[in-house]
C-alpha cells in the first residue's frame, strides 16, 4: 500500500501482553510531529512483517477512510484521511474508544464526519475507558507481583516446614531400625518397632513427596544417572511393598518378559515410581485380587514395565485426572485409605525426566487398572562396556568424621557405622570437628550443617584446606539452592534428614579408602 498519509494521519497501536488487547503505541503522541521518522519507520514494517489491509474499513460518510496495517505480533499501524474506497470493513464503533483514547477525543469529530454530539460522547467514554483500562493493567502489574512473591515464600514454607518435621523423625528412625534388628530385644518387642519404624518412615515419605512436587515444579530435579538392571529394582521395589506384613496383601506375580532390561536412569528415582504403582496397586486391590507386573521389550529398544491389578479400577472421567498434583478418583475410597494425591503427579514427571511415558488404562470402575511405564532401554553392546569400566566393589574401612550437634542422632550414626567397621570419630560442633580434622587423618567427613557454633561448610572449608578428605552434607533442607551450596563448599554428597541409612551406606560405598585402617 501507499503510505501517502501525512504523518499526523498516522496512529500506532501495540498489544498489550498483560491485557491482550490493541492500545496506542506509548509516547506516539511525542514523536508524531517528526513525519519523516514515522514514514521511515512505516516503510520497514511494511517491508517486514506487516500485511496489508486486515484492519480496513470505511468511515460512516464514506468520504473518509482508516485503513490498517496489522503485524503478526498483533501491533497495527492505523492511517487515517486514506481515501480508497474500501469495501469490506469492521464496525467503526471497534476502533472509536481506541481513536478516542489516543487522540484525546480531537480527532473523532473528523472520523465520524460531523456527529459532533455523539463523537464527543463517544470520545469521553472511550476515555473512561481507557483510564479504567490503565488501572486495570495496574492492578493486574501488582496482583502478578504478589502472586510470584507468594508462591516464593510458599516454596520456602514447604521446605522449612518439612525441615521442621523431618529433623525429629531423624533418630526415631535411626534408633528404630538399630532395636529392629537388635536380637538382644524380644521379638514380640520388635514388631512393635518395627511397626513404628514403618509408621515413620511413611510419615517421612509424604514430606518428601511434598519437597519434591516443589523441586519438579521448579525443574530443579537432578537425576543421578547410571545403569542399572530394571528386573532387579522391580524386584526390590515389589519386596519391599510384600515385605510389610502388617497389610493383608493381594498376590502379586512377577512376569518379566523382557530380554533388554537395562535402564540408565536414577535408580533412587525409578524405583520411587515402581513403589508408587506398586503400592497404589496393592491400596486399590482387595485382599483377593491379583496383580501382575510385566515387562517387556514392546519395540527396539523400549522397556515396558505394566502393573496390572484386578481392583476397584478408575471411571473414564476420572482417568486424565489422576497424574494431576493433589487428584484423587474416588474421594470416600480416598478417605478411607489415606494419601494426598502426589504421588501419580511425581512419577509422571519423574517419567518424562527420564525421557520415558506413564499412563494408565482401565475399563471402568471394578475392572481393574493397567500402568505403562516405558523407558528407553540400553542397548547389550554398551551394558557390556559399563559392566567392564566398573571399579572393583570397595569394602575397606574408613576413617569417619561426624559432625552432628544433637547428641542422640550422632551416637546412633555414630553406633551403625561402626557395626558395619567404620571408624568414627563424633564432633558436636565446629570448633571440635575442626581441631579433630586437623589432628586426625579422615577418608570422610559426615556433617550436619546447623552447627551451634558455625556451620557444616564452614568445617567443610577448613579441612579441605589441609586434607583430601571427602564431605557428606546432612541436612533436613532439600531445596536445590541447599544442594548448591554444599556442592560450593566442598561436600561430594547431600543427605536429606531423616537420613536413609541405605543412602548414607551406598554414598560411603563410592569413596575410596585414602589408605587402610589400622
Ligand atoms: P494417592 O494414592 O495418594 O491418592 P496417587 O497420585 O498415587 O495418590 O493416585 C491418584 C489417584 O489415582 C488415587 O487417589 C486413585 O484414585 C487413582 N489410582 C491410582 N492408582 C490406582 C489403581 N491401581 N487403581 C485404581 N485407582 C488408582
Amino acid at each position: 500500500m501507499a503510505a501517502h498519509a501525512g504523518a499526523e494521519d498516522l496512529l500506532i497501536f501495540v498489544r498489550d501482553r498483560e491485557l491482550g488487547i490493541l492500545l496506542p503505541a506509548p509516547g506516539f503522541q511525542q514523536t508524531l510531529p517528526d513525519a519523516k521518522a514515522w514514514r521511515v519507520f512505516l516503510e520497514s514494517c511494511i517491508e517486514h512483517s506487516f500485511q496489508e489491509g486486515e484492519l480496513s474499513f470505511p468511515t460512516p460518510g464514506a468520504t473518509r477512510h482508516v485503513t490498517g496495517l496489522a503485524a503478526e505480533d498483533g501491533s497495527a499501524v492505523v492511517f487515517l484521511g486514506d481515501d480508497h474506497e474500501i469495501d469490506r470493513g469492521v464496525d467503526i464503533s471497534l476502533l472509536l474508544p481506541i481513536l478516542a483514547a489516543a487522540f484525546d477525543g480531537e480527532r473523532i469529530a473528523s472520523v465520524a464526519e460531523g456527529n459532533t454530539a455523539v463523537a464527543k460522547q463517544t470520545a469521553r467514554q472511550a476515555k473512561l475507558l481507557a483510564d479504567s483500562l490503565d488501572k486495570a493493567r495496574n492492578e493486574l502489574r501488582q496482583t502478578l507481583g504478589e502472586a510470584h512473591r507468594a508462591n516464593a515464600a510458599k516454596d520456602r514454607f514447604l521446605a522449612v516446614l518439612s525441615h521442621e518435621l523431618r529433623t525429629p523423625l531423624n533418630p526415631v528412625l535411626m534408633a528404630a531400625s538399630a532395636m529392629e534388628t537388635d536380637p538382644n530385644i524380644p521379638p514380640e518387642i520388635r514388631a512393635d518397632i518395627s511397626m513404628i519404624r514403618r509408621n515413620v518412615e511413611l510419615e517421612a515419605r509424604l514430606i518428601d513427596d511434598l519437597l519434591d512436587l516443589t523441586r519438579i515444579a521448579n525443574g530443579k530435579v537432578q537425576l543421578q544417572r547410571k545403569i542399572v538392571d530394571g528386573h532387579e529394582l522391580l524386584e526390590e521395589a515389589s519386596a519391599v511393598v510384600r515385605g510389610d506384613p502388617a497389610v493383608l496383601q493381594p498376590q502379586i506375580k512377577l512376569e518379566f518378559d523382557a530380554a533388554q532390561h537395562h535402564i540408565d536412569g536414577d535408580p533412587a528415582r525409578i524405583q520411587q515410581v515402581f513403589w508408587n504403582l506398586i503400592r497404589n496397586a496393592v491400596k486399590f486391590t482387595p485382599r483377593d485380587g491379583r496383580i501382575f507386573i510385566r515387562t517387556k521389550n514392546s519395540d527396539a529398544g523400549t522397556f515396558r514395565i505394566e502393573v496390572v491389578d484386578t481392583g476397584i479400577g478408575i471411571a473414564p472421567e476420572a482417568l486424565p485426572k489422576i497424574f494431576n498434583a493433589f487428584e484423587q478418583g474416588d474421594t470416600d475410597i480416598n478417605r478411607a485409605l489415606g494419601g494426598l494425591g502426589l504421588g501419580l503427579a511425581i512419577s509422571h514427571a519423574l517419567a518424562e525426566l527420564h525421557g520415558g511415558t506413564l499412563r494408565a488404562e482401565s475399563a471402568g470402575v471394578g475392572k481393574g487398572a493397567t500402568f505403562i511405564f516405558e523407558l528407553p532401554a540400553v542397548k547389550h553392546s554398551a551394558l557390556a562396556l559399563e559392566t567392564a569400566a566398573q571399579p572393583p566393589a570397595e569394602t575397606s574401612r574408613r576413617r569417619i568424621l561426624l559432625v552432628e550437634d544433637h547428641a542422640t542422632t550422632a551416637a546412633l550414626m555414630a553406633r551403625l557405622l561402626r557395626k558395619r567397621g567404620h571408624r568414627v570419630e563424633v564432633a558436636h560442633n565446629k570448633a571440635d570437628a575442626i581441631a579433630s580434622g586437623l589432628r586426625e587423618e579422615f577418608d570422610i567427613v559426615i556433617s550436619d550443617l546447623g552447627l551451634p557454633d558455625g556451620n557444616g561448610f564452614e568445617v567443610m572449608q577448613a579441612l579441605r584446606s589441609k586434607s583430601r578428605v571427602v564431605g557428606i552434607a546432612l541436612t533436613g533442607y532439600g531445596m536445590e539452592a541447599d544442594i548448591e551450596l554444599t556442592m560450593k563448599a566442598g561436600f561430594q554428597f547431600h543427605l536429606t534428614k531423616p537420613v536413609d541409612a541405605q543412602r548414607l551406606y551406598q554414598a560411603i560405598e563410592q569413596i575410596p579408602a585414602a589408605q587402610t585402617c589400622p
